[in-house]
């Protein structure tokens, strides 16, 4: 069975079904089935979301020789037939059942039946916490003690070793004896320091959790053939003698002649790790470190795992330089700061508290086309920046935000404004239309990040920003639907061959340029996406480049323009080069022009792949 996006709704009654159906709008690829035990059963292990409309009895029966453990049980919710109710039934934290349950309210204008103590009590639950956080928990049988003491106590005390933001009643300690939990890449933090620890004496916490942040790069090399079951010993051992938890591993960071070495491939598959790979030039980059003749005859590096460790970390400093052990060489250093997991993107993450940026894409207009994702980041930020039109599409994300909004020329000093917001704390989006990366803000944003961090690293010059650690800022893109989807998709198919897009906008870009690359497009038959076909300060751009088509093109050649894509005043035309200067082409109008094969059917545009020939 395929449950797409892992959620299924079961419903028994013809009332059931109807309030399923409702939920449909939630849930689109959703299947909505029938109830029956054995369909449960079969599909509990895929699944992250189960909703049941009908008695809980039921449900409880049938999923209770289902049920494993927190960490792999999917979420369950119960729902009465009539959608009055949605009752958070299993896997309320970590797997998510209590979000799921609120939303499900809101969404039907019911009430949400949420049990578990911590959100009873308006606590955060640790395990959730941390699985926010990317911290990993090292010992699941605490947790409930843990939990047990934050509901008696009102409190936890925390000891952390790196950056975090604390929730209120989580309280930092400065002394590790006193937490109850401890935040540390550290195995046993007790170990080498001048605070030991009295485990009888009764003002202590008796037992501590540890929650372990996932931050330290591994540098490898090894010889080829080596095993994964040798690569894995040395890890520990290098580990174990200098005191770190194996839990804490980010990743690893190697040669890229070591791409398809495979004890290494299986090694960092068994435990889930990414490798990052360098080539000699980047390695050789890196100062300061030993070289070694050997290394440097087989490969061409002056070193391996200490370089590779660094450049992966984005650190200057190892945390523990080279160790060989038999056939593998290891260095180990610390990620300066988190990236946030993709999974859990808006969460405040521990390295980071320093504010984010999330350069969010619109879309080509109304909100219908603006990705959840986007949404969240959106309603997630505590100040938007953006250019007036865009951000009256989207005006109803945007109440009780503070909006900074400059004309549309303006965009570099809009990017060191939100730059400067990130840098105090706080949560910026940075709004372009359609994707942020298409002729819009991302690089913008990352240029002057650049130009930021090269003023602050020379001594000379003072910075204009504030605060000068803009490498601690976490950054986001969050793609967009560009115009040439749009547009794309408003015409039929277009885009189905090789496309070239094109901006004849020649504000920061040389009009030679432009021709030069409309000739070149044209030349080698790809169908050409035309942005910023025509301004006030430049009418005439758009006959030079169709007489540059010309050139290349037959009169017949499909042309589409698309006027405000998806938007109030939309308007589609499908002509061809031959009538195109026809019709009104402005700056909210994207042109395509179509290849040598486009063809034109029931008034769509087609550009065929070649299945039809393919026989
Ligand atoms: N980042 C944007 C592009 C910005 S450049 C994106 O990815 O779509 C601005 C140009 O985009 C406009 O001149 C126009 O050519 C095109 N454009 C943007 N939105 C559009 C829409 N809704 N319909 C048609 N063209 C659009």
């Amino acid at each position: 069975m395929n449950t797409e996006n892992n959620t299924a709704i079961f419903y028994i009654t013809d009332n059931g079904l109807k309030t399923a159906e409702r939920l449909k709008v939630l849930y689109p690829d959703a299947p909505v089935l029938k109830f029956k035990s054995e369909i449960v059963s079969e599909i509990w292990n895929e699944s992250r979301n189960l909703i049941f409309i009908m008695a809980a009895g039921i449900v409880v029966r049938t999923i209770a020789p289902l049920i494993k453990d927190k960490k792999t049980d999917p979420s369950v919710v119960v729902l009465d037939e009539k959608g009055e109710y949605a009752i958070s039934l299993l896997s309320g934290h970590l797997g998510g059942a209590n979000e799921l349950a609120k939303k499900i309210a809101e969404f039907l204008k019911a009430e949400a039946i949420i049990t578990t103590a911590s959100d009873v009590n308006n606590l955060t639950s640790i395990d959730l916490w941390a699985k926010e956080n990317n911290l990993v928990i090292e010992d699941w049988e605490l947790v409930p003690q843990i939990g047990t003491r934050l509901l008696n106590n009102g409190a936890l005390r925390i000891f952390s070793e790196i950056q975090i933001e604390l929730p209120d009643e989580f309280l930092k300690v400065s002394d590790p004896r006193f937490a109850d939990v401890l935040i540390t890449n550290k195995k046993d933090p007790f170990t080498d320091s001048p605070i030991h620890r009295f485990t009888h004496s009764s003002i202590y916490p008796s037992t501590q959790l540890y929650l372990r942040p996932k931050n330290l790069v591994i540098g490898i090399g090894c010889n080829s053939g080596t095993s994964d079951k040798e690569i894995a010993e040395a890890i520990k051992a290098v580990f174990d003698e200098n005191n770190l938890s194996f839990l804490s591993i980010h990743s690893i960071a190697t040669i890229d002649i070591k791409e398809d070495e495979e004890g290494l491939n299986a090694f960092a598959e068994k435990y889930n790790f990414k490798i990052k790979t360098f080539n000699v030039d980047e390695l050789n980059a890196v100062e300061g470190l030993q070289k070694s003749d050997v290394v440097f005859k087989a490969t061409g590096a002056n070193a391996v795992s200490e370089p590779a460790a660094l450049l992966a970390s984005g650190t200057s400093e190892l945390l523990v330089p080279k160790y060989k052990l038999g056939n593998v060489t290891i260095a180990v250093a610390e990620l300066n700061h988190f990236t946030t997991s993709p999974l859990h993107p808006f969460t405040t993450s521990p390295l980071h508290p320093f504010g984010r940026i999330y350069i969010v894409g619109t879309g080509p207009g109304s909100i219908e086309h603006l990705t959840p994702y986007a949404q969240d980041a959106i309603r997630k930020s505590d100040v938007i920046v953006g250019y007036g039109t865009y951000l009256d599409l989207i005006q109803e994300l945007l109440k009780d935000k503070e909006v900074i909004s400059t004309g549309m020329t303006k965009e570099v000093e809009r990017c060191k404004r939100a730059v400067e917001l990130a840098m105090s704390g706080k949560t910026v989006s940075v709004i372009s239309g359609g994707d942020p990366g298409i002729y819009a803000m991302a690089g913008l944003v990352f240029e002057v990040l650049r130009a930021e961090a090269r003023k602050s690293r020379s001594a000379e010059v003072t910075s204009e920003l504030p605060n000068l650690q803009t490498s601690k800022l976490a950054i986001e893109v969050i793609p967009g639907i560009s115009a040439l989807n749009a547009c794309a998709a408003r015409l039929g198919a277009p885009l189905m061959h090789d496309f070239a897009v094109i901006s004849l906008s020649d504000r920061l870009t040389p009009w030679e340029l432009i021709e030069k690359r409309l000739a070149a497009a044209a030349m080698s038959d790809f169908v050409i996406v035309l942005y910023n076909p025509k301004s006030m300060g430049r009418p005439g751009h758009i006959n030079k480049a169709r007489a540059i088509l010309l050139r290349y093109r037959s009169t017949e050649t499909p042309v589409g323009i698309v006027k405000s894509a998806m938007r109030e005043n939309e308007r589609i035309i499908i002509t061809n080069l031959r009538d195109m200067l026809n019709y009104d082409i402005d700056m909210q109008t994207t042109v395509i022009v179509g290849n040598s094969q486009t063809f034109t059917w029931n008034n769509y545009m087609i550009t065929p792949r070649g299945y039809e020939n393919k026989k």
